[in-house]
């Protein structure tokens, strides 16, 4: 690709900008870095996809990503020639990185694929497309971070916000395209996610997510210039006056470290919930996922965890009908979720994704048996969030609020669960912490009242 230089905005070139995420909370988080970079540039971001510049930014965790973007495209394509070609179209994040050239094949009105380590350069890249009139692919794996060309995160996301700390994944597990589509893992230095954190307090943030796809991985530069472990970044993050919670997603069980388990007796920042997928609660499953954890391993670390923080609650991720499981395994995944008891759970059947080992494997389950064993794992699943909400009630404790609710008077916020909870017939902050009592409870949200009196306190 040849060098060129992208323009500066002037009143001349201001643009519209719509970016479109799939995904994870990563791939959110991504979308409004791309929306930090492209504004020097004079792109002011709208909600439809009648704009100058619109990227579609992917996932490509289960199948059929590939097919929701083509038809996606398909429909935007109309847009564009209504608009006489005058439109950028960008295909970004992890199906640009997993499909590059056939992107362009299939949908040749695209003009830009980049990848998901190379959206950092997109200024220099849609320069090259207007200065070429021709697409652009840029699929590479910088050896250095992208994080360290990105400009300051600006984007302000509100008293609850996301920190990507920590990017790739080495683990390799069997069914799992983010080695190949995310990269190598590599962990931000602590100087850089401390500065990005005041900037998200500064802007009104009171409680941060550090995001990864490993993020209990996370062994970066500390601001001694030794290697530190996630704990400590979290108990130097606790240290910020106005940051009231931390929350840290998505962790592997193998490296939740003892030292990890015990922030959650001493930090009191932290949260009480924890999001460790366990995918299945089969050990010949979970050895064929190459995991390097069994059963008892991901029971002994809830333990632990129960132990430091008795209030803890934890959510989990699940793949049902993976190759070879039988009935006796999905048994044993049954077992582990009665055990367990999960406050909130993600459950998917197996994809088979090109390229990674599961997906040739001869064993393959059939879809409608994957499917019923997942129909029955789900109704445990949602029985036991129901029953966790229902739990709540008549407890006491801090919400933080976030906005209005869906109805007039209402205050919506999270607990420290993260459920949302409403207040009616209150007027309070934006990034206010208040304690409230729990009145009652919903499948997905709770009602609360103010305590007002200590609210006065
Ligand atoms: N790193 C995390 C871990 O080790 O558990 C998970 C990150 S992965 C991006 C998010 C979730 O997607 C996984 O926990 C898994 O349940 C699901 N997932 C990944 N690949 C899948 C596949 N091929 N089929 C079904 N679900 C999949
Ligand atoms: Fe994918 Fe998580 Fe396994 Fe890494 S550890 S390969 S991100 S499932």
């Amino acid at each position: 690709m040849t060098e060129t230089t992208p323009t500066a905005a002037t009143d001349q070139n201001l643009r519209t900008l719509h970016i479109v995420t799939w995904g994870c909370q990563m791939n959110a988080y991504d979308s409004l870095r791309m929306a930090d970079l492209l504004r020097p540039l004079g792109y002011r971001e709208v909600t439809t996809d009648d704009a100058d510049l619109v990227i579609f930014n992917t996932c490509h965790i289960r199948e059929r990503a590939a097919d929701k973007l083509f038809s996606a495209l398909g429909r935007l394509r109309a847009v564009k020639d209504a608009r006489n070609g005058r439109m950028m179209i960008a295909v970004a994040g992890c199906v640009a990185q997993a499909e590059g050239a056939e992107i362009l094949r299939r949908a040749p009105y695209v003009d830009l694929v980049v990848g998901s380590q190379a959206y950092h350069k997109l200024p220099e890249l849609i320069a090259a497309v207007e200065a070429k009139h021709a697409a652009v692919i840029d699929t590479d794996f910088p050896a250095a971070q992208k994080f360290d060309f990105l400009p300051e995160a600006q984007s302000s996301q509100g008293a609850i916000a996301n920190l990507a700390i920590q990017e790739g994944c080495d683990k390799f597990c069997t069914f799992c395209v983010v080695p190949y589509t995310r990269g190598a893992e590599a962990s931000r230095p602590a100087a850089a996610i401390v500065a990005e954190a005041r900037r998200l307090v500064a802007g009104g943030a009171r409680e941060i997510a550090l995001l990864g796809q490993n993020v209990n991985a996370w062994h970066g530069e500390g601001l001694d210039g030794k290697i530190w472990p996630l704990s400590r970044l979290l108990a130097t993050l606790a240290d910020l006056p106005d940051l009231a919670r931390l929350r840290y997603t998505t962790s592997h069980p193998r490296d939740m470290s003892d030292d990890l388990i015990e922030a959650h007796r001493t930090n009191p920042k932290l949260m009480p919930f924890l999001h460790l997928p366990v995918q299945s609660g089969a050990d010949a499953i979970l050895a064929a996922m190459n995991r390097r954890h069994t059963a008892d391993d991901f029971r002994r670390i809830v333990d632990k965890l129960r132990t430091a923080r008795p209030d803890i609650a934890f959510s989990s991720d699940f793949i049902i009908g993976f190759p070879g499981e039988t009935d006796a395994d999905f048994a044993a995944t049954m077992e582990l979720v009665r055990e367990i008891e999960f406050a909130l759970a993600y459950s998917f059947t197996y994809s088979r994704r090109p390229g990674t080992p599961a997906a040739d494997a001869p064993n393959q389950v059939p879809a409608p048996l994957a499917h019923a064993r997942l129909m029955e794992l789900q109704d445990v699943l949602r029985n036991q969030q129901h029953a966790f909400n229902r739990a709540q009630v008549g407890k006491q404790f801090d919400v933080l609020f976030t906005g209005p609710g869906r109805h007039p008077g209402q205050i919506a916020g999270r607990s420290p669960y993260l459920q949302p909870v409403v207040v009616e017939h209150a007027n309070l902050a934006q990034g206010s912490i208040h304690p409230v009592t729990i009145t009652s409870a919903n499948p997905n949200s709770l009602m609360a009242t103010l305590n007002q009196e200590q609210i006065a306190a």
